[in-house]
């Protein structure tokens, strides 16, 4: 099938963008990467009347060292990001993830906000995010306001994001010392969406002991889930095989899954525990 009619808008700059989405609200789209969005148009899922393409607004498309952290426009492209040595250095999770993501054809095009606005459960990038405690800034034509990577995501395919508002760019706090980051998933086929994930990040204190930790597990329900229990359960502790086979115990014991036509709820849940205490033992090796 081919996309419904739409008008065409290319847009030079963000307030030239920003101005379109306040006129055209509710009946614009914005075009980052169209790697999900035109599937979408094809299938006729959604019939916007106005596609606003952000490709020619090059003040999203920066990858920047701010304060320590990263700050990182909208538009920058996945395959730019998963070379970035910059990332790799101030986030090193992100690089991990990326190659997870799709296939090489599809990174080149996808961009970060695109796969944040978009907000597919079993997408790795907004798991990352929430792992590594970043923060979102959207902008409207009126206003500004940051969310957190957290509170974004409000169910499948869906984000706080409002009709007349674009997400600008993607803010990443410094990189603790002695902190270690992984990502596991399991899916159909090397590029597939995963059916279960987590991206973790740990951090040990000057004696060795676990200082900070967050667990996110995707692709097993409509949002990526923070796993607290088990985050609480690392704290203080010394992180040998029974730490952390304990806190993959507990992902697996607390996580709310379902099942679709891939995978049972009671696999998403044992399977999220193997990787938890998998990639945890990654993130000790890399911390030490
Ligand atoms: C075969 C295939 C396999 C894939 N596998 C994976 C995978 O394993 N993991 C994974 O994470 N992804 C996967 N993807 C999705 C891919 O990562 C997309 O690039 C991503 O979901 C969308 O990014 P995009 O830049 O192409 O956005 P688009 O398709 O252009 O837009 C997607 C949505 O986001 C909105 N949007 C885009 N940018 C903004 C912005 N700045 N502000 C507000 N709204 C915005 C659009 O309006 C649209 O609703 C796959 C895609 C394909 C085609």
């Amino acid at each position: 099938m081919k996309a419904p009619r739409f008008s065409y808008h290319d847009p030079a700059s963000l307030d030239e963008a920003l101005d379109l989405l306040a006129d055209h609200g509710d009946a614009a789209r914005v075009l980052a990467g169209g790697q999900s969005l035109m599937p979408v148009l094809n299938f006729r899922l959604a019939r916007p009347a106005h596609l606003v393409d952000l490709n020619r607004v090059e003040d999203l498309a920066a990858i920047a060292e701010s304060g320590g952290g990263l700050t990182l426009g909208a538009m920058v492209r996945q395959r730019a990001l998963e070379r970035s040595e910059v990332v790799a250095r101030r986030c090193p999770l992100i690089c991990q993830a990326l190659p997870l993501v799709g296939h090489p054809q599809i990174r080149n095009r996808g961009t970060l906000g695109g796969s944040l606005a978009h907000a597919d459960p079993a997408a790795e990038l907004p798991a990352v995010l929430v792992a590594v405690d970043a923060s979102f800034v959207l902008r409207s034509k009126t206003a500004q306001r940051r969310v957190a990577a957290d509170a974004f995501v409000t169910g499948q395919l869906s984000t706080v994001l409002q009709p007349d508002e674009l997400l600008e760019r993607v803010e990443v706090p410094v990189w603790p010392e002695r902190t270690g980051s992984a990502i596991r998933e399991v899916a159909m086929r090397t590029g597939d969406f995963a059916l279960a994930g987590v991206a973790t990040t740990l951090s040990l204190d000057a004696h060795g002991r676990v200082a900070a930790a967050r667990i996110v597990c995707f692709g097993v329900a409509d949002r990526p889930l923070r796993q607290p229990d088990a985050e609480a359960s690392l704290m203080g502790g010394t992180p040998g095989e029974a730490l952390l086979e304990e806190a993959g115990r507990i992902v697996s014991a607390r996580l709310r899954s379902f099942d679709d036509i891939h995978a049972s709820a009671g696999y998403r849940k044992r399977v999220s525990g193997v990787l938890t205490t998998r990639a945890l033992t990654e993130c000790v090796m890399a911390a030490t």
